[in-house]
């Protein structure tokens, strides 16, 4: 994997989306999940870019929506999981291959992270996770098509990654799912931080991405399921619940209804 000068931008789109932006200086670029097509094409004119690449973490319709129009504008390459629901994936995405974007001079490797779907997959490399609906700061993706043992599993994987990592997620949801790890965590003194941060930079009208693994593995009650407060504060819930997927699956539960 090359170091050098990639640059990710948010396109927001729908309110709390983000659609990332992939240039290394040059007139060529990728987006990650591109749920609308008409903010990319603003953007895309308003900087001259050409779309080469597009990368999907799932099917969900705010993630893909915007494929076909891309694609009747720009021949891009569409990158996704196997998935017959995504109709527009050139190429299928298994986990540890490597996704090579030659025109942006890197590499990232494929991570399969089933639960919130069953197929969802997410991007590393260049120091950047882009983790779709899976990993969000502070919380994590609801648990539409798998256990919380699978979302436990999928985020034990994304945590073995560097903790300097930057997490690149889909959605800003960063301010309310503080509100309610502060429930789950109120002693938690790096949630306290980012929670603060958070209301600085949204109040700025500044997004809160990204963050990075090191500091979601401090603050975010569902990279914690391990860790004694974030079982204990699960065991108001389930009182059964031990460190791990039942803590998970506890604090998933709470989180629905909070
Ligand atoms: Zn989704
Ligand atoms: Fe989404």
């Amino acid at each position: 994997m090359h170091e050098k000068n990639l640059n990710i931008t948010a396109i927001p789109a729908f309110g709390d989306n983000y659609i990332w932006l992939l240039t290394a200086g040059g007139t060529t670029c990728a987006v990650v999940d591109p749920g609308a097509a008409e903010p990319v094409l603003e953007r895309l004119e308003d900087q001259g870019l050409e779309l080469r690449y597009i990368l999907l973490t799932h099917h969900h319709p705010d993630h893909i929506g915007g494929v076909s129009g891309l694609l009747e504008k720009y021949a891009a390459q569409v990158y996704g999981p196997d998935d017959k629901r995504i109709p527009y994936t050139h190429h299928i995405c298994r986990e540890g291959e490597s996704v090579s974007l030659p025109d942006l001079n890197t590499e990232f490797k494929v991570l399969e992270v089933p639960a919130h779907t069953r197929t969802h997959i997410a991007f590393y490399g260049e120091n950047a996770l882009f983790s779709g609906d899976t990993l969000f700061s502070i919380g994590c993706g609801r648990l539409f098509e798998g256990s919380p043992a699978e979302m436990q599993q999928s985020l034990d994987k994304l945590a073995e990654l560097p903790a300097a990592t930057r997490v690149y997620c889909a959605h800003e949801y960063t301010q309310s799912n503080c509100a309610f790890a502060l429930a789950v965590e109120p002693e938690n003194a790096a949630l306290k931080a980012r929670a603060a941060e958070v209301d600085r930079l949204r109040a700025a009208g500044e997004i809160t991405l990204p963050t990075t693994l090191g500091d979601e593995l401090a603050a975010n009650p569902f990279m914690r399921t391990r860790a004694k407060s974030v079982l204990e504060a699960a065991r108001k819930i389930d009182p059964a619940a031990t460190p791990g997927s039942s803590t998970l699956a506890a604090i998933r539960v709470w989180k629905d209804r909070f």
